[in-house]
């Protein structure tokens, strides 16, 4: 009796793995295309995406896509981007499924293995791009190839986008060039896209994230020129002590807390996961708590970026001999705008801080706003029904991403974009930008598999 039960256990038990898991099949051949994926090296500044946008288009023209619905392109011969339109009834809008196919830079030596031969190992894909962004494409791929195989029907459009120069490189962006110079291509009502993954805490998965929102990135100039002379007659108006004083008060400054629809659900639902005092910290913040606020911000930098805007000095350059006095100093400083706030007030707010009428403060780069994408019903509620199918107990989190991604081109051309991947990884193991970058094997299936299911019920007749 007791080996009956335990058979019977173990059967559930595979049948609940196999529901996480995409038909062997189709992990065999999303695997062959994130390999070759993986091995073209498309550094965003000595790579290049052409040979995976062409391979991509050959996979659906011997699938029987028409010539006509595929499109290869771009700024720069060696940069294309690839678009596949997959056609529906037209009930509704297309939706837009993004990844880009650029990677940054990765050098042999600094690697413990070649960043571009994909390897597994230990239940880890390696190989620059793993995580950013090619896990993503790959299974773009090949679920659309699987939708036509199995005769899917969509009630609207997908349209598929591999895109370059998202990490750098320009200057046409993949995404902001087909906006500006064929935009009739990815008009839609909505984007899917990277930009917020499943989070593991201890091998446990807690949350799969959904992004909404980005902040804006702005750079600043601090500045300060001065008649200079001889370091051996010091005087004290020194252009390196204006500015050093300058960025001293702008390291004790703060932007005041601001949260939005996006960060409140954030907040509510961490209170769900996180445990101890950080839990009810967590909850009042949700509720405006500025106390809470304080305590949080203290223990979180990741955290305090979403409740406020940021501003960093992250370069300095001055001075022009060791026995001179300085004629220039100068500073750039990093800020990542809040959605509500803006370019205007933070830079009303640095000359408060600096303080010092010789410091001259000027934007060097404004990337521009980036309206937060809403939070619409049938995204929202189709994402947490696939996660709780899946995955139950594991919750949804809304988030707002500190850094940033194509979405901020598809937000502000009026394309609402949200971050979905469902490739779980562990929370305080993100290398993405960084060596050995990897995706453990059985989050990148479950992505396959995630991803899959998600499209199928946005693309189905309501
Ligand atoms: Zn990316």
């Amino acid at each position: 009796m007791q080996m009956h039960r335990f058979a019977l256990l173990l059967v559930a038990l595979a049948a609940f793995a196999a529901d996480t898991l995409p038909p062997d099949a189709e992990q065999r051949l999303a695997r062959e295309i994130y390999k070759e994926m993986i091995e073209v090296k498309s550094g965003f500044t000595t790579g290049a995406t052409t040979p995976i946008a062409e391979s991509v288009a050959a996979r659906f023209k011997a699938a029987g896509f028409p010539a006509s619905d595929i499109y290869l392109g771009g700024a720069i011969p060696r940069k294309a981007n690839v678009v596949v339109r997959y056609h529906g009834a037209g009930a509704r809008k297309p939706i837009l499924l993004l990844a880009h196919i650029d990677v940054v830079e990765a050098k042999r030596e600094d690697w413990t293995t070649d960043p571009f031969v994909f390897l597994e190992k230990d239940g880890y894909f390696y190989g620059r791009g793993t995580a950013d962004d090619k896990a993503q494409a790959a299974v773009w791929v090949d679920n659309l190839l699987r939708y036509k195989r199995e005769g899917f029907r969509p009630d609207r459009d997908l349209i598929l986008a591999l895109t370059a120069d998202e990490e750098g490189g320009g200057p046409y962006n993949g995404v902001d060039w087909l906006l500006k110079n064929h935009r009739g291509l990815i008009e839609s009502e909505y984007a899917l896209n990277e930009g917020a993954r499943g989070e593991s805490i201890d091998g446990k998965r807690v949350s799969n994230d959904i992004g909404l929102s980005e902040k804006q990135y702005a750079d600043f100039r601090l500045e300060v020129r001065n008649k200079g002379g001889h370091s051996a007659r010091p005087v004290p108006d020194n252009a390196i002590y204006h500015l050093a004083g300058a960025l001293y008060r702008l390291s004790t400054f703060t932007f005041p807390f601001q949260l939005n629809e996006v960060t409140r659900a954030y907040f509510e639902q961490m209170a769900k996961i996180e445990k101890g005092p950080m839990a009810a910290d967590l909850a009042k913040v949700a509720a405006g708590d500025q106390d809470a606020m304080r305590r949080v911000a203290a223990a979180s930098p990741p955290m305090n970026a979403m409740m406020r805007t940021t501003c960093v000095a992250t370069q300095l350059e001055g001075g022009h001999a060791t026995n001179a006095l300085p004629q220039l100093a100068a500073a750039n400083v990093n800020c990542r705008i809040l959605q509500e706030d803006s370019v205007e007030n933070v830079l009303q707010a640095l000359k408060k801080v600096a303080a010092d009428g010789q410091v001259a403060i000027t934007v060097k780069t404004n990337e521009g706003p980036s309206p937060a994408s809403p939070m619409r019903p049938d995204v929202m509620k189709a994402f947490a029904r696939v996660t709780d199918t899946m995955w139950p107990g594991v919750i949804t989190l809304p988030t707002m991403a500190v850094g940033g991604s194509d979405g901020r081109y598809l937000r502000s051309a009026g394309i609402p974009t949200y971050g979905v991947e469902g490739f779980f990884q562990d929370r305080d193991d993100v290398r993405a930008h960084g060596r050995d970058e990897r995706m453990m094997v059985q989050s990148f299936y479950e992505g396959q598999k995630f991803l899959y299911e998600l499209v199928k019920v946005l693309a189905s007749p309501q």
